[in-house]
C-alpha cells in the first residue's frame, strides 16, 4: 500500500517551504519531498521587497528576519563608468511609511532556515529529503509519484510542484518546455564588511550600471557581511542552470578582469575586494500568458516552477512567497472543488507574476544600456529620481481573493 497523504509539494526551496508553512500553519495534512539530503542554501544574499515582507510578517517571522538581515536605508543607482551618483530612492522608513513593511536583504541561508524553523513549528508537514521525484502518474482521485532510487510510491490527492527551473512536477503535467538560457550570467561573492572599500559599507543597496553588465551589493547578516553580484551578458549561454557551470576559476577571474577595466577605481576595488566568486548561468522563461500554466487539475505550479525571471527586479522569491500566501487563501475556500480552488488561485496571481517577469526582463536592457540610449536613462533617472524607482504597482500589492473569469 504506497503511502498516502492529502498534499504533496515538491521541492523544499523557499517555493515549497513557503507553500508548506502557508498551507499547514491553516491545518492541512501535506508532505514535503526535497532532493537535495539537506534542506538548505548556498551563500549569497536575497533582497525581499515590502510585498514579500508583508506576508512573512502575517506568518510570524517577520522579526526574526530582522535581526538575521538588513534594511537597507536607501538605494543608490550609480554610473559604472565613472562612478557618478544617477539617482537615489529613499528606503527604510520610508518603505515602512508607504508599504507596511521594510525592504530587508538577508543571506540566503537565513532565509531558507527561517521558513524551515517556521515550518517545523507552525505545521504538521513531513519534510522527506533524497527524494527526487521522478514521474506522476495521475487517476480519478490520487496521483502516484515516483521517486528515484526508491520502491516506495507515495500517493497523493493535490500535487504542489514547487520544484524550481527544470520542475519535474510542470514536465509530467503541464507538457516538456526548455526554460530560456538568457546568455546572462551572474557572478556572486560575499565579503566580511571588514574588507569592504570605506565608501561601501553604508546600509544601502548599491546598484553600478555599466555597457552590457551591472553590479549590485548590499549588507546581509546585521550588516556583517556584503553581497556582491556581477551581472554580465555573454555570447556564452549554459544549457543547465547550476553554480560554476562551464566556468572554472580562472575563467571567472579573466571574465570579470575583462567585464570591469572600463569601470571606475571605485568599482574595481570593490570587485577585486572580494574572493571565492562563483558564477551562475541566467534563465526565465517566456512570461505567463494564462491561468493554465500555472494550475491544471488537482495540480498546481508555484515559485521559478511556474515562472522562472531574470533577477533583475529581486522578486522571484517574493513572488514565489505571494504564491504561496494566494494558495492557502484560495484554499481556505472549502465550499469549491479542490479544481475550482486551484484554479482560482492561478487566475489570481498569472497576470502579475507575468508582469514581473516582463518587467525583469525590461530592467536588464536598461541597466545595461550604452550610446544614446543610455544618455536617455540617465537623464530620465535624474529628472524622474526617486519617483521613477520606486514601484508601488509591486511593493503596494495586495494579494486578495477575488478570482478572475476563467480563461480556460
Ligand atoms: C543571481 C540571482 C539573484 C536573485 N536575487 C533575488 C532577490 O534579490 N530577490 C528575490 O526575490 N529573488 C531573487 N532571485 C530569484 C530567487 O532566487 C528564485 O526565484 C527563488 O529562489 C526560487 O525559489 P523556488 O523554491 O521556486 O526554486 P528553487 O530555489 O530552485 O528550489 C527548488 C527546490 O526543488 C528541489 N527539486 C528540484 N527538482 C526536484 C525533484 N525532481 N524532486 C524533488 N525536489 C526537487 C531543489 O533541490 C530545490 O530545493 C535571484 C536569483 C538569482 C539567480
Amino acid at each position: 500500500m504506497p503511502a498516502q497523504k492529502h498534499m504533496a509539494v515538491v521541492g523544499g526551496g523557499i517555493a515549497g517551504l513557503s507553500a508548506a508553512l502557508a498551507l499547514g500553519r491553516t491545518g492541512n495534512d501535506l508532505q514535503v519531498f526535497e532532493k537535495a539530503s539537506e534542506i538548505s542554501e548556498i551563500g549569497a544574499g536575497i533582497g525581499l521587497g515590502p510585498n514579500a515582507m508583508r506576508v512573512l510578517q502575517e506568518w510570524g517571522v517577520r522579526q526574526t528576519l530582522l535581526e538575521l538581515g538588513c534594511v537597507p536605508q536607501q538605494l543608490i543607482a550609480r554610473d559604472a563608468g565613472n562612478g557618478c551618483v544617477i539617482s537615489q530612492l529613499p528606503m527604510g522608513q520610508s518603505f515602512i511609511d508607504s508599504y507596511g513593511a521594510p525592504y530587508v536583504t538577508l543571506h540566503r541561508a537565513d532565509l531558507q532556515q527561517v521558513l524551515l524553523s517556521a515550518v517545523k513549528q507552525q505545521t504538521s508537514a513531513s519534510l522527506l529529503t533524497r527524494h527526487t521525484l521522478a514521474a506522476v502518474k495521475l487517476s480519478e482521485h490520487w496521483m502516484d509519484l515516483k521517486f528515484q532510487d526508491s520502491i516506495e510510491n507515495h500517493q497523493a490527492q493535490v500535487l504542489i510542484g514547487a520544484d524550481g527551473l527544470h520542475s519535474a512536477v510542470r514536465s509530467a503535467v503541464f507538457g516538456h518546455h526548455a526554460p530560456v538560457a538568457s546568455g546572462h550570467w551572474a557572478y556572486r561573492a560575499l565579503l566580511p564588511m571588514r574588507e569592504v572599500p570605506q565608501d561601501v559599507r553604508q546600509i544601502h543597496i548599491g546598484i553600478w550600471m555599466g555597457r552590457r553588465l551591472h553590479v549590485v551589493h548590499y549588507p546581509v547578516r546585521g550588516g556583517d557581511a556584503l553581497n556582491l553580484v556581477v551581472l554580465l551578458e555573454s555570447h556564452d549561454s549554459a544549457t543547465q542552470p547550476g553554480w560554476d557551470v562551464s566556468r572554472s576559476t580562472e575563467q571567472i577571474t579573466a571574465d570579470l578582469k575583462l567585464a570591469m577595466h572600463k569601470s571606475c577605481t571605485e568599482l574595481q576595488d570593490l570587485i577585486n575586494a572580494a574572493q571565492g566568486w562563483r558564477a551562475w548561468c541566467l534563465f526565465d522563461r517566456e512570461p505567463l500568458q494564462r491561468a493554465s500554466q500555472m494550475a491544471q487539475g488537482r495540480v498546481a505550479l508555484l515559485g521559478d516552477a511556474a515562472h522562472p525571471m531574470l533577477p533583475y527586479l529581486a522578486q522571484g522569491a517574493g513572488m514565489a512567497i505571494e504564491d504561496a500566501a494566494c494558495l492557502a487563501m484560495h484554499w481556505q475556500n472549502k465550499s469549491l472543488t479542490v479544481e475550482q480552488r486551484l484554479l482560482n488561485y492561478a487566475q489570481s496571481r498569472w497576470q502579475r507574476v507575468s508582469r514581473v517577469q516582463q518587467r525583469a526582463r525590461r530592467n536588464g536592457n536598461i541597466f545595461h544600456a550604452h550610446g544614446w540610449f543610455k544618455i536617455a536613462r540617465d537623464a530620465a533617472m535624474k529628472i524622474g529620481g526617486a519617483r521613477l524607482m520606486d514601484l508601488p504597482w509591486l511593493y503596494g500589492h495586495q494579494l486578495n481573493l477575488t478570482a478572475i473569469e476563467s480563461d480556460f
